[in-house]
């Protein structure tokens, strides 16, 4: 057994946790259970987590970081008895208005950036809808998106620099591409190959108008096609998001937010820019092309209305608790041109495997969230049948098996179908030169 109690003599009690509460409460993820950790560790800077490194590394342990645990799949959940490094006390944060960056520690909260950045006119446009329970350290792993994807990007598109640790506790300061772009490389790789510790964030000003609109549909179809039409006819929304009839029902039944329950589907749409006339002309068209699909508008006639539509759309998770206590929050993306047909194929699956399903996603990029809604006393074999059947439907279009939620514990025994057998061994190769003892988040994202 090794010495874990040298690990409290080193860095104090108050940030080696070793008692059963402490835990249990880390082996979960937002919606799955792994493995009791043998301790939970917070460090407070970069030198402390290559410390807790080396240490793991020298004990022959498994490290399992973990940020704000909203993942939704497994990526943060022990697989093995180990160590957690709980980036939650790495919270410095601060804002360069002339250089337009924001310096973060990777255990600050999403939301935090853009908070501390509005005050310069500044805000940090990755906007996750976890984004106030979401830290950058897991943004930067899963390499999230948000409602804003389509017209500003994902969390890669503004890391200007990160410092990280590595497999053998050497610090890296990358700063965008030197010999070769290993930052890039190591966004999006899912705390599998290194712990990122502190980052740089390009932030942008904050846009001067911003309208927002919702629109309701007969059915999905339209939805769908007035979404193209709109951006056929050259309208790049600042969000852009479809809700199904059953997220509508299950907001409106927990919530009240007044939504039109008899609509086939629902669509969320933000203008934004430093122009009123141009915003305003763009939201104008993006209603156009609604309209000539059938589309019921509602223009928000304030920022407050805006808010609360915004509101209702990140109800749609926890309203779906009201209807069943656990969920499987699938995520895929497709070509927009198939989302019609994905959605049917996927409503048909629900159906046809016998559990309520409902979608939502942002539209724009083609991601979709099926969720797949069940009970403690449902087969949950069956549930994770049923996401592997939505993965195929997802490949099958073209399409990809996680559009921003990440491939964790849950999808990789998708991968082998999603990826070539030559390119999967590639993808081992470069985990092995990274970390040849698999130290880091071993049982995750490879099969
Ligand atoms: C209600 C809800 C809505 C969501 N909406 C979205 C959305 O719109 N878009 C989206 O992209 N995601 C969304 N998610 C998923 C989730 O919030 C994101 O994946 C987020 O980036 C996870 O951040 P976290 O800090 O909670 O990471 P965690 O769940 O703690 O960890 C996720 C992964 O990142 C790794 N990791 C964490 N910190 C580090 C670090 N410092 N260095 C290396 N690896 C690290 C972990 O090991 C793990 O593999 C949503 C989740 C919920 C619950």
């Amino acid at each position: 057994m090794p010495n874990l109690r040298s690990l409290v003599a080193e860095l104090g009690e108050a940030k080696v946790k070793l008692d059963l509460a402490d835990r249990v409460l880390h082996r979960y993820d937002a919606i799955t259970e792994g493995k009791i950790p043998l301790a939970v560790v917070y460090p407070e800077t970069t030198l402390e987590v290559a410390r807790v490194v080396r240490f793991a590394r020298e004990a022959g342990l498994p490290l399992f970081v973990r940020g704000g645990a909203s993942g939704l799949s497994g990526g943060a959940v022990p697989t093995e008895e180990g160590i957690v490094l709980a980036t939650n006390r790495m919270t410095r944060l601060s804002i360069d208005p002339g250089r337009r960056v924001a310096v973060a520690q990777v255990g600050v909260v999403t939301a935090w950036v853009s908070e501390r950045a509005r005050p310069f006119g500044l805000y940090y446009p990755p906007d996750p809808a976890s984004y106030r329970m979401s830290t950058i350290g897991g943004n930067l792993a899963e390499n999230a998106g948000g409602p804003q994807c389509f017209k500003k990007g994902v969390t890669g598109d503004y890391v200007m620099g990160a410092t990280v640790v590595d497999a053998d506790g050497h610090v890296h300061e990358l700063l965008g591409r030197e010999a070769h772009d290993v930052l890039g490389l190591l966004v999006g790789s899912e705390g599998t190959l290194a712990v990122f510790t502190e980052a740089t964030l390009r932030l942008e000003p904050l846009p001067k108008h911003t309208r927002t609109l919702a629109a309701f549909f007969e059915s999905v179809e339209a939805a769908a096609a007035a979404a193209f039409e709109a951006i056929r006819r050259g309208a790049v929304p600042a969000k852009l998001e479809f809700l199904d009839q059953g997220c509508i029902r299950a907001v409106e039944a927990a919530f009240g937010y007044g939504l039109d329950t008899e609509a086939g589907a629902m669509l969320l749409v933000d203008t934004d820019g430093d122009d009123r006339e141009l915003v305003e002309e763009e939201l104008a068209l993006v209603a156009d092309a609604f309209a000539a699909h059938g589309a019921r508008i509602q223009r928000a006639r304030d920022a407050r209305e805006a808010e609360r539509l915004w509101q209702a759309r990140r109800a749609v998770s926890p309203a779906l608790g009201r209807i069943k206590p656990y969920k499987l929050n699938e995520d895929i993306a497709v070509p927009r041109s198939r989302l019609v047909e994905v959605v049917h194929r996927i409503r048909d699956l629900g159906e046809a495997f016998g559990f309520p399903l409902v979608q939502f996603g942002h539209i724009g990029d083609g991601n979709l969230h099926p969720n797949i809604l069940y009970g403690p006393g449902d087969d949950r074999g069956k549930v994770h049948e049923l996401a592997h059947a939505i993965a195929r439907v997802a490949l099958e279009a073209g399409g990809v098996i996680t559009g921003e939620h990440g491939v964790g514990l849950l999808k990789r025994a998708f991968l082998v179908e999603a990826v070539e057998a030559g390119t999967l061994e590639a993808f081992r190769a470069l985990k092995r030169a990274f970390d040849p003892g698999g130290l880091f988040n071993p049982g995750k994202l490879l099969p």
